[in-house]
C-alpha cells in the first residue's frame, strides 16, 4: 500500500537515490533537506511528480508533517563536511534525532536511524558485529560526528523503550556510487575525481588502512527491507564485507582510468580508523539481505558518473554556509 514518507538529508547522496526507489514503488515522498551537502540537481528529475515534495528544512527545527514514515539521513558524511562545522555537525545528529523521533511519537511513524560505522571507532575486534561497543575517542575531530551518532542511537533506543516509538536502526559501512560530491573529500569520489583531472592520487598515510565499500543500490535495497521488516529494531549493520587496503583502492582506480596520474602520500588525519570490515550475519538471517554488486562493477558504473559530470559540473560545487567563529581566547 502507498505510504507518506518523509526523508531528512534527501537531496543528499544515500537520500536522492532512496526518494527515488521509494517514488518508484507508488509512495509520496517529502523529502526535507537544508542543502548543506545535497543538491537539487540530485533530485531535480524527481520535482515534476506530483507525489514528490522538496522542503527547505534544517532538521535542528522542530518539523510537522503527517507521515506514516521517517527516514532520517540528514547529516554530512564524509570528514572534511562534518568537520567543517563540528558543532553543527553534533547539533544534527542529536537534535535531528530528537525531533525526527518526536515527530514519530506524535504521528505513530516509524522512524529509520541512518547511523554509521564509525560508532565502532577505530575498532579493536575485526570484523564488527552489531554486538562490538567501539573504540571511540570523545574528543577528536572526528567525534562530532561519532559521538552525535552515538548518541542519536542511544535516544532512539530511549524513545523505543519510553515511547514506544516503532525504531530502525541501521549502521551504515562506507558506501560509494554516482551523485558523490566530486569534491566530497571521500576516499573513492577523491580518486576517481583526482584520476580523471589528470591528478595524482592521494593515498593518507601508508594506504594500508582498510575499507569495506558497498555499492549504492545495494545499501538502498537494504534500507527499505529493513524498513519493511516488521519486529527487528536493529541495530544493524549494512556495507560490503569485501575489505580492501586504500592502496589497493588507488591501484584498481589508475588501471580503470588509465591516464598519467600516479599515487602520493600525505599525512594521515588523526583518529583515521586502520580497518574496517562489517559482520553481515545478522542482516542475512533477519533480513535475507546481501550486497550484490562487486567492487570491480561499482567503480565501473561510479567512474561512468563522474566522466559525465566532468564534463559540466555546473551546480554541483559546494553551498556556502556560515564559516564557524575562530577560537579566541578570553582577555581580561
Ligand atoms: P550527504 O552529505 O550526501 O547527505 C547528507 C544530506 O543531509 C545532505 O543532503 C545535506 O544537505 C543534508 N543535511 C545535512 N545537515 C542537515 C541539517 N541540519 N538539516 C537538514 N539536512 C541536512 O551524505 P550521505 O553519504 O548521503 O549520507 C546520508 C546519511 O547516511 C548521513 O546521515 C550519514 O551519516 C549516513 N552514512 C553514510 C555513509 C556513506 O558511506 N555514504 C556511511 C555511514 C553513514
Ligand atoms: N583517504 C585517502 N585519500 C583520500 C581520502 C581518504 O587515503 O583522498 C583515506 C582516509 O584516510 C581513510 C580512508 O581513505 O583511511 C577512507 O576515507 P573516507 O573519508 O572515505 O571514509 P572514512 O574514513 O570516514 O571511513
Amino acid at each position: 500500500m502507498s505510504k507518506r514518507i518523509l526523508i531528512t538529508g534527501g537531496a543528499g547522496f544515500l537520500g536522492s537515490h532512496l526518494c527515488e526507489k521509494l517514488l518508484g514503488e507508488g509512495n509520496e515522498i517529502i523529502c526535507a533537506d537544508n542543502l548543506f551537502t545535497g543538491r537539487k540537481q540530485n533530485i531535480a528529475h524527481l520535482m515534476g511528480n506530483p507525489n514528490f515534495e522538496f522542503i527547505r528544512h534544517d532538521i535542528t527545527k522542530e518539523i510537522n508533517v503527517e507521515v506514516d514514515q521517517i527516514y532520517n539521513l540528514a547529516c554530512p558524511a564524509s570528514p572534511p563536511h562534518y568537520q567543517y562545522n563540528a558543532i553543527k555537525t553534533i547539533k544534527t545528529s542529536v537534535m535531528g534525532a530528537i525531533n525526527v523521533l518526536g515527530l514519530a511519537r506524535r504521528v505513530h511513524a516509524r522512524v529509520f536511524q541512518a547511523s554509521t560505522s564509525e560508532i565502532y571507532g577505530d575498532p579493536t575486534v575485526h570484523p564488527q558485529p552489531e554486538s562490538y561497543w567501539g573504540n571511540v575517542n570523545t574528543i577528536g575531530l572526528r567525534s562530532c560526528y561519532d559521538e552525535g551518532k552515538r548518541v542519536a542511537e542511544t535516544l532512539f533506543f530511549d524513545y523505543h523503550r519510553q515511547n514506544g516509538v516503532d525504531i530502525r536502526v541501521v549502521r551504515i559501512f562506507n558506501t560509494y556510487g554516482p551523485r558523490m560530491l566530486p569534491d566530497d573529500g571521500r576516499v573513492v569520489s577523491n580518486f576517481i575525481v583526482q584520476a580523471l583531472r589528470g591528478e595524482d592520487l592521494t593515498i593518507y598515510g601508508t594506504g594500508q588502512q582498510t575499507r569495506s565499500f558497498c555499492f549504492v543500490d545495494d545499501l538502498i535495497d537494504g534500507f527499505v527491507k529493513f524498513m519493511e521488516t516488521d519486529d527487528f529494531t536493529g541495530p544493524v549493520n549494512l556495507g560490503n564485507p569485501g575489505e580492501f587496503t586504500m592502496l589497493e583502492l588507488a591501484e584498481q582506480v589508475l588501471q580503470k582510468v588509465g591516464g598519467k596520474s600516479k599515487i602520493v602520500f600525505r599525512p594521515l588525519p588523526s583518529d583515521d580508523p586502520k580497518q574496517r570490515q562489517p559482520d553481515i550475519t545478522l542482516a542475512k538471517t533477519r533480513l535475507g539481505w546481501e550486497p550484490k554488486v562487486p567492487l570491480s562493477e561499482g567503480l565501473d558504473r561510479t567512474i561512468a558518473y563522474f566522466s559525465k559530470l566532468l564534463q559540466n559540473p555546473q551546480g554541483m560545487r559546494p553551498t556556502l554556509m556560515p564559516k564557524p567563529r575562530a577560537a579566541t581566547t578570553a582577555s581580561s
